[in-house]
């Protein structure tokens, strides 16, 4: 099932520019109805239901299948994120609930390194990967000499 919009939970992100599922959307799916103030997924065929929108949205307002190989047929799973952890809530067909908690950075919020303290590459040429050989503990990433 591609995402689904309730929209007795959209709150339209409140007015702002650009809504969160709008932001978040790797395929540019969401929009936001300016009449009603709602989101809704203008291409439900291209949705490849990531989940990205499921988890940004701060009124959990969006839905979608839950994948078999972690909640069963029928089940919903609505996820509620903190800075540093996500906690999803599966009810299943048979109204039992459960919740799962996860932490999801080992940084404090806003502290993370984008290049995770490594230093860029000196020859971009190189088929090894960025943080290659220092991530591998190794000296050198051994390749075919010529
Ligand atoms: Fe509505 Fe949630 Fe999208 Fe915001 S992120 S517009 S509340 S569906
Ligand atoms: Fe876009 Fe992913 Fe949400 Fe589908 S599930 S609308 S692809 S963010």
């Amino acid at each position: 099932m591609p995402s689904y919009v309730n929209p007795e939970k959209c709150d339209g992100c409140k007015a702002l520019d650009k809504t969160a599922c709008q932001h978040i959307c790797p395929n540019d799916l969401m929009a936001l109805d300016k009449v009603t103030m709602k989101a809704y997924n203008r291409d439900v065929t291209m949705c490849w239901e990531c989940y990205n929108c499921v988890k940004i949205c701060p009124t959990q307002a969006v839905e979608v299948r839950g994948y078999a190989d972690f909640v069963p047929l029928g089940a919903s799973a609505t996820p509620m994120r903190s800075t540093d952890s996500i906690m999803w809530t599966v009810k299943f067909r048979n109204g039992t609930i459960k919740r799962f908690k996860f932490p999801i950075r080992t940084t404090p919020e806003g502290e993370a390194a984008p290049d995770g303290g490594f230093e860029s590459p000196a020859d971009l040429a190189s088929p090894a990967l960025f943080t290659e050989p220092a991530s591998l503990g190794l000296p050198e990433v051994f390749t075919l000499k010529h």
